[in-house]
């Protein structure tokens, strides 16, 4: 009998052909990363050359897919077989590829093949041709070379890999690549999202929850914490940071204009971050605020809030629209968990009608008449601490 063979997988390394400067660093990353899911699996990551490849047992190709609909910073993948380098094994893994589309409704098909290694007999033309042939030739499956259902690729390298459909991959770059950044997380679709492009542009991200009860309910924060959850799969973890503010909401609610209710509260969350941001290394403060979506979020009052964050604020959705932010939440999992209907704090103590362009001094010297800052301190030293890791559960 011949001895199992492992489970292969190559996978597109999208972007970081892009980054000659520091290449060593980030493809370094990205293979500590890919471990990091298969601690114990018995795998082997290996980088070379734009590609990656990952082998392991059969027993734990589950753990490999896991890892590569997670991992970030991979543009695709696909299951591959290893054959021997000559076209009749070629032909045979191709056939076996061109089964199994059509068992999965494919009509259409072809075969494209890439040739590293000159010394190969054939070159790609005659690759793809010889390959293919008993699949047309015994009906199974039509040639379209313009636009198959289904392609099959053949690739003769130091070794000859065979592969049917490819996944796409979380594009981007490793995270950890680029510093950390403190993510103002709540319940919503938008913070998520946010919180995930950053991690997509290398950060390592932590998260900062407010909550208000008995104004906002366990489930609320049960929301928020699942949300963490979901963005510790793609960060290799993270941190949830839980700070208590109904005192602070209440202290706004009874000694400021109505109208600055929001804005207050923005100001007073900018600056319980610039805490965290000091506990916890981040470099920048992150949210999901996306320019005219709400009141709030008037270029007028994002400046305000600016103003008392003491690190760099950014906002990845700035000039994204709604659907296309749904679109980015349905993809990475966190719609379902966003749209349950507990509300988080903001909701309840907004005003009817929000300052829509408060002014920096005006909104200062209200904020320093509510002699909030020692609650700020005594919230922030209040606050419950969560640790998230990159694997399910
Ligand atoms: P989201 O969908 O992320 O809740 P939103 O469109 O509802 O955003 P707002 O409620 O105005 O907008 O909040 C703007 C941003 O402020 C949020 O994206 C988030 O980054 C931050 N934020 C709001 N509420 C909280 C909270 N309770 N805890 C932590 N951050 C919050
Ligand atoms: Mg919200």
């Amino acid at each position: 009998m011949e001895p199992e063979r492992n489970a292969v997988y190559l996978v597109k390394v999208g972007e970081l052909t892009l980054k000659s400067g520091n290449i060593k660093d980030f493809e370094q990353r990205l293979t500590q990363n890919a471990q990091l899911y298969l601690e114990g699996k018995n795998a082997r990551v290996r980088l070379r050359a734009g590609r990656m490849y990952v082998e392991a047992p059969e027993a734990s190709a589950g753990a490999v897919e896991y890892m590569l609909t997670h991992l970030v910073g991979i543009a695709g993948w696909a299951r591959a077989t290893i054959v021997d380098r000559d076209i009749a094994a070629i032909k045979k893994a191709v056939y076996a590829e061109g089964l199994k589309a059509r068992a999965s409704g494919a009509k259409t098909f072809k075969v494209e093949a890439r040739r590293s290694d000159k010394a190969f007999p054939l070159n790609s033309y005659e690759i793809s041709r010889e390959s293919g042939e008993a699949l047309y030739d015994e009906g199974i499956l039509a040639v379209d070379v313009h636009r198959p259902d289904a392609t099959i690729t053949v690739e003769v390298r130091e070794q000859c890999y065979v592969y049917g459909s490819q996944h796409p991959g979380h594009r981007g770059l490793p995270c950890g690549t680029g510093g950390k950044g403190l993510l103002l997380l709540s319940g919503g679709i938008d913070s998520p999202v946010a919180g995930f492009r950053m991690l997509a542009r290398g950060m390592k991200i932590d998260c900062l929850y407010f909550h208000s009860h008995p104004y906002t309910s366990p489930e609320a924060q049960e929301k928020v914490e699942t949300l963490a959850k979901t963005l510790a799969r793609y960060g290799v973890g993270t941190h949830l940071n839980v700070v208590p503010f109904t005192k602070v909401q209440e202290r706004i609610r009874d000694s400021a204009p109505p109208d600055y209710a929001t804005i207050l509260l923005r100001m007073c969350m900018m600056k319980v971050a610039n805490m965290a941001c000091g506990i916890t290394g981040a470099k920048a403060i992150v949210t999901g605020e996306s320019l005219g979506q709400v009141a709030s979020q008037t270029i007028e009052n994002l400046t305000v809030t600016n103003g008392f964050a003491a690190y760099p604020v950014l906002r990845p959705l700035i000039g994204m629209d709604k659907d296309e932010i749904i679109a980015v939440a349905k993809r990475i999992g966190t719609y379902e968990t966003s749209i349950l209907p507990y509300e988080d704090c903001c909701v309840l103590f907004s005003p009817k009608h929000p300052v829509l362009r408060a002014k920096a001094d005006e909104t200062g010297e209200i904020y320093e008449a509510m002699g909030i800052e020692q609650m700020l301190g005594e919230a922030f030293a209040a606050r419950e601490h969560k640790r998230f890791g990159w694997l399910e559960g």
